[in-house]
C-alpha cells in the first residue's frame, strides 16, 4: 500500500510529494501530463510576498463596471462564455464581501509573507539554487492612485509586515533604471520579494528531487476516488482500484470538479 497517492505534478504535487518523502513516506505521484507541464508551466515565477489580499475584494467589485468599459481593461467578458463562467463568477462575487475578504486576506497573507524564505529553504537544497532570484521587484505606475485607495494600500502592507519603499520616478531613474519612459508617476520597491527564472524547469527538478527521495511515478489520469470499506481511498487509474492511506489532490484547475474528488 501507497502511504500517499499525490494526484497532480504541478509546483504543488511535486513540491509536496518532495516534503512527504523526504519525511520517509512512501509517496505515489500521479500525472497524465509531463511533471510542470499544467499551470505550473505557463506563469510569470514571481513569489510575491505583497500579494497578501486576494483578487476578490470589495474594491475590485466597486471597479468592476469601469474595468469592464474600458478598452484597455485587464478584464474581458465574453458574451458567449458567460453562461459556463457564471458560476465561478458567482462564487468570486461571494468571496468578495468585506467579511469574507478579510477571513481570506488573513489565510492568504499567512502563507504569502513566509514564501520567500520557504522557497529559499526548498530550492538551497542542491534542487534549483541558480533559477531562484532574490533581487525584489519594482512595480512602476503610470497614473497617480487616488490617496484613500493608496492609503488603504500601505495599511494592508504595514497590517503584514510586507516591506516597501516609495519612490519618485526620478528616484527609480537615478537609482535602479536609468532609461525608464517619462511616461510614470511613481513606483514602488518591495525589497523582500524574489522569483524564478524558468518556471517549469522549476518543478521539473523538485519533481526529479522527490523521485530520488523515494516517490515513485504514474503518468496516467485519476477518474475517481472514493471511500473503501477498510476506511482506505480507492484511487481509480487506468481503469483498476488502488486502495491508498492518503490521497492528496494537487490537480490544479481540476481539482474540485474532476469527478470523484469531492
Ligand atoms: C498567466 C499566469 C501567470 C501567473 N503568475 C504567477 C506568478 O508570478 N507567481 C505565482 O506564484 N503564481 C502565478 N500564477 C499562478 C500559478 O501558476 C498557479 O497557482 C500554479 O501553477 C498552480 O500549480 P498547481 O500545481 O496547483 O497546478 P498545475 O500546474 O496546473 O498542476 C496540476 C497538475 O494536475 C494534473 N491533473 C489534473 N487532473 C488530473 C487527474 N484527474 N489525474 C492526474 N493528474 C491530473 C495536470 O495534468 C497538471 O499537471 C500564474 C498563473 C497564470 C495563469
Amino acid at each position: 500500500m501507497e502511504d500517499v497517492v499525490v494526484i497532480g505534478a504541478g509546483i504543488i504535487g511535486a513540491s509536496a510529494a518532495l516534503n512527504l518523502a523526504q519525511r520517509g513516506m512512501r509517496v505515489h505521484i500521479v500525472d497524465s501530463a509531463p511533471p510542470g507541464s499544467g499551470c505550473s508551466f505557463g506563469n510569470a515565477g514571481l513569489i510575491a510576498v505583497d500579494h497578501v489580499a486576494p483578487l476578490a475584494s470589495p474594491e475590485t467589485m466597486a471597479g468592476l463596471p469601469r474595468m469592464l468599459l474600458r478598452r484597455d481593461s485587464p478584464l474581458r467578458l465574453h458574451k458567449r462564455s458567460l453562461p459556463r463562467m457564471a458560476p465561478w463568477v458567482l462564487e468570486f462575487a461571494a468571496q468578495a464581501q468585506r467579511s469574507r475578504f478579510r477571513r481570506n486576506t488573513r489565510a492568504l497573507a499567512s502563507l504569502v509573507t513566509g514564501a520567500a524564505q520557504a522557497w529559499r529553504r526548498l530550492l538551497d537544497q542542491h534542487i534549483a539554487a541558480e533559477l531562484f532570484r532574490d533581487i525584489g521587484s519594482l512595480y512602476v505606475f503610470e497614473q497617480p492612485v487616488a490617496h484613500a485607495t493608496e492609503r488603504a494600500q500601505l495599511d494592508l502592507l504595514d497590517r503584514h509586515g510586507v516591506r516597501y519603499e516609495n519612490l519618485t520616478a526620478g528616484q527609480v531613474r537615478r537609482d535602479y533604471l536609468p532609461s525608464l519612459t517619462p511616461h510614470i508617476s511613481h513606483a514602488r520597491y518591495f525589497p523582500g520579494m524574489a522569483s524564478v527564472t524558468h518556471p517549469q524547469q522549476v518543478v521539473e527538478r523538485i519533481f526529479g528531487a522527490a523521485l530520488a527521495a523515494g516517490a515513485k511515478f504514474t503518468s496516467a489520469a485519476v477518474d475517481a476516488l472514493r471511500a473503501l470499506p477498510d476506511g482506505r481511498i480507492g484511487v481509480t487509474l487506468n481503469g483498476a482500484t488502488h486502495p491508498a492511506g492518503k490521497v492528496l489532490i494537487a490537480a490544479g484547475s481540476r481539482s474540485n470538479s474532476a469527478r470523484g474528488f469531492r
